[in-house]
């Protein structure tokens, strides 16, 4: 048995991981894709305190390298399902059960689909979610980002690498992204807006995108820009569902917590962006991972 199995790899669970070891405990990590989570998909990383900048997939690689050294043990497969069974819980597999006395749930949110016409058409053809793993694909090309917020603004400056120009549309007629992203896209050639505004359909030749219809909120007005890709970053969506059995999410799918990290279910902590929470970032994901590990550690020296 595991005193503690963290679902998830992103910064949240790798720092509960090497808490959790360096506290003596018998750690397992399940993950269902590489180590790192959003990271990988995120360019140049300016706001984790030690770095100037670092991109995504570095600093994954980073927190990641010293797990082993501390014994963590890595697994991989996708969760399906926690069950509490009071003094031990199990995590359960498509094809495997662990045993174990807590679990911390890292598993993070996904992107937002912004659910137009087109989108689900032309996704992987001219539509992402991913500037990081795509942007390379569109040099010259005129790019359309949606979204208003930090991502939306980081990754559209990032595109002006590649692209010709960058267009972002957004809802309201001001950013919600912070003042410095701001600054340095309101100062770049590449990069131009369209305000009070959404998409209303995704267009293409079959193979892929070609243009976009923009709606104009306070006008009403619908018109036609050509792009060939489109960009989305309107927001996120809890990743929780393995949890669903438990009832330790709100009606959204977030897991609310307390200080410590505890859910609603002794012995099941939840940490990082699946909590309920308002900001979103890494240093809170690793904030809240190395206090779920102490937390854990606490709650098996009191219960076994
Ligand atoms: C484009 C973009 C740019 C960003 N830029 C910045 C930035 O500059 N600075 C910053 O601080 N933050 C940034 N962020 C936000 C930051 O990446 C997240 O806040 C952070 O990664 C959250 O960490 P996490 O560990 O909670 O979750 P995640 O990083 O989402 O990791 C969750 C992990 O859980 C795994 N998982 C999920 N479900 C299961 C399952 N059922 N079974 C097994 N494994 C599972 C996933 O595969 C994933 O690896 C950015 C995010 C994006 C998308």
């Amino acid at each position: 048995m595991y005193d503690t199995i963290i679902i998830g790899s992103g910064p949240a669970g790798m720092t509960a991981a090497l808490y959790a070891a360096r506290s003596n405990l018998k750690v397992a990590v399940l993950e269902q894709g590489a180590p790192g989570g959003q990271m990988n998909n995120t360019s140049d990383i300016e706001n984790y305190p030690g770095y100037e900048m670092i991109s995504g997939p570095e600093l994954s690689m980073k927190m990641h390298e010293p797990l082993e050294k501390f014994g963590v043990e890595n697994l991989y497969g996708i969760v399906s399902a926690v069950e509490d069974h009071g003094e031990f819980k199990k995590v359960l597999t498509e094809d495997a059960s662990y045993e174990t006395k807590t679990v911390i749930v890292a598993t993070g949110a996904k992107h937002r689909p912004l659910e137009v016409a087109g989108e689900e058409t032309y996704n992987s053809r001219g539509v992402s979610y991913c500037a990081v793993c795509d942007g390379a694909f569109f040099r010259g090309q005129d790019l359309l980002v949606v979204g208003g917020g930090d991502s939306a603004v980081e990754e559209a400056l990032f595109l002006t690498r590649f692209a010709n120009k960058v267009t972002i549309v957004h809802r309201r007629d001001e950013l919600r992204a912070q003042k410095v992203l701001q600054d340095r896209a309101f100062a770049n050639d590449k990069v131009d807006f369209i305000w009070d505004s959404v998409v209303k359909e995704i267009k293409g030749n079959d193979v892929k995108v070609t243009s976009v219809d923009i709606e104009n909120v306070k006008t009403g007005q619908v018109t036609n820009h050509e792009f060939g890709g489109v960009f989305i970053y309107v927001g996120l969506d809890p990743v929780s569902s393995m949890v669903e059995g438990l009832s330790i999410t709100d009606e959204a799918g977030w897991i609310p917590t307390d200080e410590h990290m505890n859910t609603k279910a002794a012995g099941i902590f939840a940490v990082g962006d699946v909590r309920q929470k308002d900001l979103r970032q890494i240093t809170t994901a690793v904030g809240d991972g190395a206090t779920a590990a102490q937390s854990a550690y606490q709650y098996i020296v009191n219960n076994f």
